[in-house]
């Protein structure tokens, strides 16, 4: 049976010729540059000082928030610096820079965990932990707290190789080059979750990695079933994945468990395969390099840190002047204007597009064609949240339910009057949350108030007393 999902649209996946090229391995940087946030939540605060030798997977930067993860060391060699760099979010970030002594000394922590260790679900959970996983989709949650954080609600680990972005294909070669051990990281994630089912949903356009995977890896006899799903972006979107492999259907504002799902992108379960089996953090990617101008489009491995212009040199270059650089998918992507900006833990691609590609207007139009409605998979009215963003009306923007707007550009993609609608709408959203946070600091420092009129102290003065 073939899934499909609503809403959605159909560019070309742009996947070939790359699909069929082995991922491959560029040399080293002289310097990486790491840092100290690649993951959603609390940043880590350096465990090095300039000056000090660091060895390969060495933990050099830690957060004890549960939402962060840790950072290692992509290289061993010497601190040279710790600094301000900026990030592919555009923000100048704290980052541990290293000199590259090109001998690759491995940490004493890189060692693969002991038989015992992965039958126990909170020791898995802490190796993953431990090795800095996230999201590494590019969407760098920490893999650890999502696992912890479902115990008794999740009954079910769906994970995510749809990779329904155009030109990635990254996660697919890592599908057909590594698949028995790929499936052997998601049993390490259905043993933390405390599930014995998982479902995989792959795209029709990787059908070679679906036969393999069922044919050479078993995933059936291992209580993992493979949901081939039909070729729509966002086919891969959480909640969208969600509904279509389980029928389950997350409420606005809701998490996946709270439909007792948990959704893992395919290259973390790979990561955590990598963590358990041999010892390795979350240290290196698999980077699909592609887009009109680039020369040779292919998937190499990119140790984290290694600035981007290092990964376009080394894989050929550019074979026409680019336009525009992309972290990232075409449609989800982070558009980049500094080369030196260094790739991270959930870097899937980067992508560069040649002048020709410049689809922009000058002065965009809404036709009321209603295109944009049928597109959206999250069932949202992107014409009347893109009016309202327009008007600053940020109780409309909530009444339309903004914050359900996963960014995934469709409705940009399909809009015949190009007008910017996902800008509109990550805007809108940050208007939004300043808005709920002014008014829940107006509602404690009114109730303060109260309390102080009534000749109580306050809540937190209270909490003291005790
Ligand atoms: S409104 Fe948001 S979720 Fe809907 S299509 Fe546009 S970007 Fe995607
Ligand atoms: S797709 Fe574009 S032109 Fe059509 S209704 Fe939506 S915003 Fe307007």
């Amino acid at each position: 049976m073939l899934f499909k999902s609503h809403g959605g649209v159909h560019p070309n996946d742009m996947k070939a010729p790359a699909n069929e090229a082995e991922i491959s391995t560029i040399p080293q940087p002289p310097q990486v540059v790491i840092p100290m946030s690649q993951h959603i939540g609390a940043p880590c605060t350096p465990l090095v000082a300039v000056g000090d030798e660091v060895k390969l997977g060495q933990k050099i930067g830690e957060a004890k928030a549960p939402v962060s993860a840790p950072i290692h060391a992509s290289v061993s060699g010497k601190v040279v610096a710790i600094e301000p760099h900026l990030n592919n979010l555009g923000n100048m970030v704290t980052s541990v820079v290293i000199e590259n002594d090109f001998k690759d000394t491995p940490a004493e922590t890189m060692v693969p965990a002991s038989a015992e260790a992965l039958e126990s679900p909170e020791q898995i959970a802490d190796i993953v932990r431990e090795a800095g996983i996230v999201g590494m989709g590019g969407a760098t949650f920490p893999t650890a707290f999502k696992i912890t954080s479902g115990w008794g609600k999740v009954d079910t680990v769906i994970i995510n190789g749809a990779e329904c972005e155009p030109y990635i294909n990254s996660d697919y070669r890592t599908m057909v080059e590594h698949p028995d051990d790929l499936l052997k990281g998601i049993q390490l994630i259905m043993k933390a979750c405390k599930v014995d089912k998982a479902y995989f949903g792959i795209e029709l356009n990787k059908k070679f990695a679906i036969d393999l995977l069922n044919i050479k890896g078993g995933a059936k006899a291992m209580g993992i079933e493979i949901v081939p799903l039909k070729c729509q972006y966002p086919q891969g979107a959480e909640k969208t994945l969600i509904k279509t492999v389980t029928g389950r259907e997350v409420p606005p504002g809701g998490l996946p468990a709270s439909v007792g799902c948990s959704v893992f992108n395919a290259f973390t379960a790979y990561s955590v395969y990598k963590a358990c089996y041999e010892g390795w953090p979350a240290i290196e990617r698999v980077v699909t390099v592609a887009g009109s101008a680039i020369a040779e489009p292919k998937n190499v491995k990119v140790r984290v840190g290694t600035p981007m212009q290092w990964v376009f040199e080394q894989t050929g270059g550019f074979a026409k002047e680019p336009w525009k650089i992309i972290m990232g998918g075409p449609m989800m992507g982070m558009a980049q204007y500094d080369l030196e900006v260094p790739c991270g833990k959930g870097t899937a691609s980067l992508l560069a597009f040649a002048a020709d590609e410049d689809k922009t207007v000058e002065n965009p139009v809404c036709i009321r064609c209603g295109q944009c409605i049928d597109a959206c998979p999250m069932n949202l009215q992107p014409i009347f949240m893109y009016m309202y963003e327009e008007k600053d009306d940020v109780e409309m923007l909530q009444k339309l339910n903004i914050m359900d707007c996963v960014e995934c550009g469709s409705c940009s993609y399909i809009c015949p009057g190009r007008l910017h609608l996902t800008h509109a709408f990550k805007t809108g959203k940050a208007k939004v949350q300043a808005y709920q946070a002014a008014l829940k600091a107006k509602e404690e420092a009114e109730k303060a108030k109260a309390e102080a009129a009534a000749g109580e102290a306050p809540a937190e003065e209270k909490k003291e007393e005790k």
